[in-house]
């Protein structure tokens, strides 16, 4: 069983950026390869699929996408936009930033779409990028697809009658993050500032950052009530009770890694010393305690 689940893991973690490794076939058995759409408010879709998770707004502006899952969804994304209308009622793109399994489909949407991201996400759309930790790497994306419209640190969009703050967070699960507030319908997407019920994967080579991801975090939780809905970047949709879980795990576990590195442990030792096991449950959804011990030990040692 342990096994099977390294396996599982491991495919998983293979899924995570653009050009995925695996063949189709088996990416689908591992993921579903069509969108499971979910109604969260009037006009709001959580659409679920195999990468980050996306949110739909439809009204009489048009059809607004928060990130679009990996290239391969495309057809699925063409046919979930099809029951809104298609894509030539998509005006607006959302990247909560660049990790390609929530900008796969940028190229497809941006001939028609306006991209918006923070500046740092064209910057490391238009260039190469490698992430070491999972052995990926990404050609620089073609044109059409690079954000049209970029800011620094925070705008404010008015779309199908919702007041979008596009807002920053500097350092955090990359140098680009953009958490989305509709703050007329309580309704939050974080990007993969938030891995609901599992360890988050940190891009700490490309300018993420755990001391301020864990802030970032905890900032979000300031500015909600018990209402507000939360969209994680992955895992099932959200609410604040689950986002502070969240939290309490990130500061829990850095504690019992710092401790670690103060008692002189090599992070191999520390990764073989592992968490305490209350833990455990975190390392089932998408990242092995491990890995998040790696990646907690080379952000605080
Ligand atoms: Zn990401």
């Amino acid at each position: 069983m342990k096994l099977l689940h390294s396996i599982v893991c491991y495919l998983l973690l293979l899924t995570l950026f653009s050009t995925p490794v695996l063949s189709e076939e088996h990416a689908h058995d591992s993921v579903s390869s069509t969108f499971v759409s979910t109604q969260v408010k009037p006009g709001i879709h959580f659409l679920q699929g195999k990468g980050g998770n996306v949110l739909l707004s439809t009204g009489k502006d048009g059809l607004l996408l928060i990130d679009n899952d990996y290239k391969e969804m495309s057809s699925a994304l063409s046919d979930a936009l099809g029951k809104f209308g298609g894509k030539e009622k998509l005006k607006v793109v959302i990247n909560t930033h660049w990790h390609g399994d929530h900008t796969g489909n940028n190229v497809m949407l941006g001939d028609t779409a306006q991209i918006i991201s923070h500046d740092n996400v064209r910057v490391r759309l238009s260039s190469a990028q490698e992430v070491k930790l999972f052995e990926m790497k990404t050609e620089p994306m073609d044109e059409a697809g690079l954000p049209d419209l970029t800011y620094s640190k925070r705008m404010t969009l008015y779309f199908n009658a919702h007041d979008l703050e596009i807002a920053h967070f500097p350092k955090s699960h990359t140098d680009g993050d953009s958490i989305i507030f509709f703050n007329d319908l309580n309704l939050v997407h974080m990007g993969d500032i938030f891995f609901n019920e599992m360890y988050p994967f940190i891009d700490i080579e490309n300018g993420g950052n755990l001391t301020h991801y864990t802030e970032s975090v905890a900032a979000v939780l300031k500015r909600i009530d018990e209402e507000t809905v939360v969209v994680p970047g992955h895992g099932k949709l959200s609410n604040k009770a689950e986002l502070k879980s969240f939290h309490e795990m990130l500061l829990g576990t850095t504690a019992e890694v710092q401790k670690m590195i103060a008692e002189g442990l090599s992070k191999e030792k520390a990764q073989k010393k592992g968490l305490s096991s209350k833990w455990e449950a975190w390392g089932k959804g998408f990242l092995s305690e491990s890995i998040w011990i790696g990646i907690v030990f080379d952000s605080v040692a």
